[in-house]
């Protein structure tokens, strides 16, 4: 009511920037809580933070907002400093998944609670929660998509196709492609889905061999260009692209630029798959070149995490609705899962202008 609004006032008021360059913020009340995030680099994490944030703040709590440039040992120190400094809940979206186990011991010994924000994190018991959007479904989306802009199911093919797949230290990574070859890996086996560069994987575990450590666009774009010069530069078009994020498909729409494809009416551009919502990729769909992103709503995941912090400083029982899928090698970890959505050209407006996540003029609409 008035007092948390009145507090989040004077909060805002006293926000500062930090000399790590992170941000600390005061709500006075309910104690600190630390947002480890990994990069600056992808928009999602500046919205997932600002988000969280503004969220904390309003229902009284003290934040430091942590980003890490995607170095682990940056995020352990980041980490580290937010338990030094009397943090009561720790929300991490992690780096390498594995490699916080003693950080986290640390947490545990002065009984700071830990919430592993969307990508879960591994080979520790000191990981309480995790707040996530559904990651298999993801890559389902992305596989349907792609048998039904090609009607693989009716039989048509073949078609030339490349998938690639995320950071291999990424937890969420494994779970995108599955999510995808579970849909698509029988249509390579039928011979309908060829990729020339001899890049699909046999199984669901052969996913690390096509991964782009780190997520970088230009890495996914210098693959692209090397499969693109090397296997379809006798003339031979390429019908579709498995991108399991945004980041990635930015930098094959890039190669695929380069190498002379057209996108719109009459063009020959390949579907490609994304996730994110991310600006520039909205564009690209808005262009012709990019087909599809799986949306993942940030403002959700953060009502449901800052929901979980207070019900934890409270004691009360934290909302989870997932108890089975999660297992970091040494639990289960209870989990509360967000549904992902399917965006297109088509409901570019519906989807993410008309829920105010983009305006029109972010869009150029
Ligand atoms: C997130 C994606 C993001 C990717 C790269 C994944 O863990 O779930 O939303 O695109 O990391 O940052």
């Amino acid at each position: 009511g008035l007092l948390t609004a009145s507090l989040a006032a004077c909060s805002s008021e006293r926000a500062s920037d930090d000399p790590t360059g992170g941000t600390t913020a005061g709500g006075d009340t309910g104690g600190l809580i630390g947002i480890a995030m990994p990069t600056k680099s992808l928009e999602r994490w500046n919205r997932d933070g600002a988000h969280l944030t503004e969220l904390l703040e309003t229902a009284g709590f003290d934040t430091s907002l942590q980003y890490a440039d995607n170095k682990v040992d940056q995020q352990i120190t980041q980490i580290e400093n937010m338990i030094n400094e009397g943090a009561k809940v720790l929300v991490i979206a992690s780096i390498d998944g594995t490699a916080l186990g003693p950080v986290l011991e640390k947490a545990a010994e002065k009984d700071v609670k830990v919430i592993a924000y969307d990508r879960l994190i591994n080979d520790t018991p000191n990981v309480d929660y995790y707040a996530t959007f559904d990651n298999y479904k993801v890559g389902q989306l992305q596989g349907e998509f792609i048998r039904d802009q090609l009607k693989l199911d009716s039989g048509e093919g073949p078609y030339n196709f490349e998938p690639f797949a995320g950071s291999p230290d990424d937890n969420n990574a494994k779970f995108f492609f599955s999510g995808a070859w579970d849909i698509l890996s029988q249509y390579v086996e039928s011979g309908q889905l060829v990729a020339k560069s001899g890049k699909a994987p046999k199984t669901n575990e052969e996913w690390t061999s096509i991964g782009i450590l780190g997520w970088g666009s230009d890495d996914a774009q210098a693959e692209m260009e090397n499969r693109l010069s090397s296997f379809y530069n006798d003339g031979t078009k390429l019908d579709a692209v498995l991108s399991p994020n945004d980041s990635l498909a930015l930098g094959i729409a890039q190669a695929l630029e380069s190498a002379g494809y057209k996108a719109g009416e009459g063009g020959d551009w390949p579907v490609l798959t994304g996730q994110d919502a991310d600006q520039a990729n909205v564009l690209n769909m808005i262009d012709g070149k990019q087909s599809m992103t799986v949306w993942k709503d940030t403002r959700a995941l953060g009502d449901a995490v800052a929901e979980m912090v207070q019900q934890i400083v409270k004691g009360e029982t934290v909302t989870v609705n997932d108890e089975k899928t999660y297992n970091n090698n040494v639990k289960v970890v209870p989990t509360n899962l967000l549904d992902p959505m399917v965006v297109t050209p088509d409901t570019i407006q519906s989807a993410l202008v008309d829920s105010e996540f983009y305006s029109a003029s972010d869009l150029g609409l």
